[in-house]
C-alpha cells in the first residue's frame, strides 16, 4: 500500500495543495497530474495583461521547473485522468497507465460553457477564454480596426472586451440578461462598468441574445441576433459561464451536484478522495456554493493540505476577488449570494465609488470601483463580524476608519 498523494489537475489548487504540504513538511511522495501542456500557472492575467501582451508567459508560472524537482513533487504534464478506480486506490490514464495513490485530490477546475454547434459553435473565429492556448489564439484575433463580438456581460466578457478596445478594436458586447454582470454584481455595479466600457466606445447591448452565428468557408463573419439584427464580426469570445469538471468524481460514483460535494475539510463522499478549487462545491451560509477564484483555490486547497498532513481545521472561505479593466481595478470582499439591500458610497476619488451588500440586515460583501480603502475596511469587517454604521457608509464625507473603530 502506498501514502502517494496524487492531484489530480495542476491548476491553481492542484499547486497550492502540492506546495502547502511541502510547506508543512509532510514527505510523502507526491504526484500532480495535470492535461495541459505547460507547469502550473495563473489564469487571471490571461485576459487582463497577458492578452494585451504587457506580461511574458513565464511571469504567469508559479514556480519554475526546477522547483518540483527541488521539492521532490513529480508532476506529470500532457496526461489526462480517466478514470478513479476506488476499490484498488488506483488512478487510469488516458494511454493506459495507472498510478496507485492512499490520498486522492481533485483539482480538475472547470471549463468554459461553449455555444452549439447548431448555433455555430463550431466555426472558426469562436473562441472561450480559459487556458494559454485560448489566450494565444484570442492574441492573434486582436489587431486595430477589426470587430469583436462578446458573447456574456460577465467579468471575463468584460475583460476581453477591455483588452479589444486598448488594442483598437471594434466591441460589441451582447448579454442575454437585462443587465450585464447580472449574476455576479448589483444593479449599480453594473451601471459603474457599463458607463466606463460605453465611455471607452464599447457597445453594450443588454436583454439581446445570439440566434446564430453566420459562418463563410468554415469561419464566423456575422452574428444574428435575438432582437433581429445582424452584426458582421470578425471573431468572437464566449463568456457564458463555466460548468465545474466533476465527470470524473462522478463515474467513480462520488456525490456529486454541480461540482463535487464537500464537506468542510475538502472531503468528497469517499474519506480518501478531498476535491478543492472550481471543481468543488462546498457548504456555504447554511447551502452550497461553488467559488470560481483564486482565492478559493489557494486557501480551500491549502486548508486540505494540513487536513491531509493531520489537522483538524476546517475551511472557513473568506472569498474575495478582482477584475482590471482599463484602469480600473473592481475588487470584491465577501460574497453577495443572496444579497436583498445594497448600499451605495461615492469614493473621495474621481470614478471611486463602493457598492455593500447586505443579507437580512447583515454585511456580506462589498464591491469597491477604484477605491482600495473602501476594499481594505469591508474586508476587515468580514473578518471581524462586526457590523458596519450605515449612516457611517451612507455619508461620502465619513472616514471609514470609523467602521473599524470597533474593532480589536
Ligand atoms: P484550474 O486552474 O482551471 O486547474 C485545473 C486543471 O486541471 C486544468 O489545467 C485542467 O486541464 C486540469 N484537468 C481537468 N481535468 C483533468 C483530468 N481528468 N486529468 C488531468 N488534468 C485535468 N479568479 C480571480 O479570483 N480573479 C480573477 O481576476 C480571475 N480571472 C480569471 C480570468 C480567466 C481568463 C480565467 C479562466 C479565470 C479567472 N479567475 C479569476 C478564476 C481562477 O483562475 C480560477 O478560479 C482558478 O484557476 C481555479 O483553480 P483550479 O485549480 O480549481 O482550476
Amino acid at each position: 500500500m502506498t501514502n502517494r498523494l496524487v492531484i489530480v489537475g495542476a491548476g491553481q489548487a492542484g499547486f497550492a495543495l502540492a506546495a502547502k504540504m511541502r510547506a508543512l513538511k509532510d514527505t510523502r511522495p507526491i504526484t500532480i497530474i495535470g492535461a495541459e501542456e505547460s507547469l502550473p500557472y495563473q489564469r487571471p492575467p490571461l485576459t487582463k495583461k497577458y492578452l494585451l501582451g504587457e506580461m511574458s508567459f513565464d511571469r504567469l508560472l508559479f514556480r519554475p521547473q526546477h522547483w518540483y524537482a527541488d521539492n521532490d513533487v513529480e508532476i506529470r504534464l500532457t496526461t489526462w485522468v480517466e478514470q478513479i478506480k476506488r476499490d484498488e486506490k488506483r488512478v487510469v490514464m488516458q494511454d493506459g497507465s495507472s498510478l496507485d495513490y492512499g490520498t486522492l485530490v481533485l483539482a480538475t477546475g472547470s471549463t468554459p460553457r461553449r455555444l452549439p454547434p447548431s448555433v455555430g459553435g463550431d466555426l472558426d473565429g469562436v473562441y472561450v477564454a480559459r487556458d494559454k492556448r485560448d489566450a494565444d489564439l484570442l492574441a492573434g484575433e486582436m489587431r486595430a480596426g477589426r470587430r469583436a463580438l462578446i458573447i456574456g456581460g460577465g467579468y471575463i466578457g468584460l475583460e476581453a472586451a477591455a483588452v479589444a478596445r486598448h488594442r483598437g478594436l471594434e466591441v460589441t458586447v451582447i448579454e442575454m440578461a437585462d443587465r450585464i454582470l447580472q449574476r455576479v454584481a448589483a444593479k449599480a455595479t453594473a451601471d459603474i462598468m457599463r458607463r466606463i466600457h460605453q465611455d471607452h466606445d464599447v457597445v453594450i447591448r443588454e436583454k439581446t441574445g445570439l440566434k446564430q452565428l453566420v459562418g463563410k468557408n468554415g469561419r464566423v463573419v456575422a452574428a444574428e441576433l435575438s432582437d433581429g439584427t445582424t452584426i458582421d464580426v470578425d471573431f468572437v469570445v464566449v463568456g457564458i459561464g463555466v460548468a465545474p469538471n466533476d465527470q470524473l468524481a462522478k463515474e467513480a460514483g462520488l456525490d456529486v451536484a454541480n461540482g463535487v460535494v464537500v464537506d468542510a475539510f475538502a472531503r468528497s463522499s469517499d474519506p480518501s478522495i478531498y476535491a478543492v478549487g472550481d471543481c468543488a462545491i462546498l457548504l456555504w451560509d447554511g447551502g452550497r456554493a461553488r467559488l470560481e477564484s483564486v482565492q478559493n483555490a489557494v486557501d480551500q486547497a491549502e486548508a486540505a493540505a494540513a487536513i491531509i498532513g493531520g489537522g483538524n481545521e476546517p475551511y472557513d472561505p473568506k472569498p474575495w476577488f478582482w477584475s482590471d479593466q482599463y484602469d480600473v481595478k473592481l475588487q470584491i470582499a465577501g460574497f453577495n449570494l443572496g444579497y436583498d439591500e445594497t448600499l451605495f458610497r461615492a469614493g473621495a476619488r474621481e470614478g471611486a465609488a463602493s457598492i455593500w451588500y447586505f443579507k437580512a440586515g447583515k454585511f456580506i460583501a462589498v464591491d469597491a470601483v477604484n477605491d482600495a480603502k473602501a476594499y481594505v475596511t469591508g474586508k476587515k469587517l468580514l473578518e471581524s463580524g462586526v457590523q458596519p454604521d450605515r449612516a457611517v457608509l451612507a455619508d461620502p464625507a465619513s472616514d471609514l476608519k470609523q467602521l473599524l473603530g470597533l474593532m480589536k
